[in-house]
């Protein structure tokens, strides 16, 4: 219950996404853009109706239509887990991020268009991103959630985004 109260407030989030396969193509201004296999954080707030729970839903969703940067790469990969920080910022999020690990921007811009202090919102991470979130929960706050426990039916959800 508390959960799910957390989850239909408005703030940041961070979700973690392992790539399989090399990524290569075009994503929207950023043009064409290539990315190794491995694991990657992508930083994104949510601050409209239906809170963090209707953002991630989007983001796990394998029938979307393709608007924002990372929605290319949520379809090319898997989101493993999320971390949601009510009433947090992604921007702060992401430099806490990079001073506890290494990471590095993979593509300028990425996730970042309306940030002017972000070289990108988006993250590659060099070893697990998943201990990161940790890490990256114990400094920052928030609550980290595995795919499952908000949506065990994914793929039968109906299309109306
Ligand atoms: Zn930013």
């Amino acid at each position: 219950m508390q959960e799910d109260r957390l989850l239909k407030l408005p703030g940041a989030y961070v979700i973690a996404i392992e790539l399989n396969e090399e990524f290569v193509g075009r994503v929207g201004s950023l043009g064409q853009i290539c990315l190794k296999p491995g694991q990657y954080l992508y930083f994104g707030n949510a601050r409209g109706p239906g809170g963090i729970r209707a953002r991630i839903k989007r983001h796990l969703r394998v029938d979307k239509k393709t608007h924002w940067h990372i929605d290319r790469v949520t379809l090319a990969g898997q989101v493993v887990e999320f971390l949601v920080v009510p009433d947090g910022c992604e921007c702060s999020l992401r430099e806490k991020a990079m001073a506890l690990t290494k990471s590095v921007v993979p593509v300028l811009g990425f996730g970042s268009s309306d940030c002017r202090l972000c070289p990108a919102h988006f993250l590659a991470v060099s070893g697990n991103s998943v201990s990161l979130l940790r890490k990256l929960a114990e400094t920052a706050g928030g609550k980290i959630y595995s795919v499952p426990s908000l949506l065990p039916t994914t793929a039968a959800q109906p299309s109306t985004v």
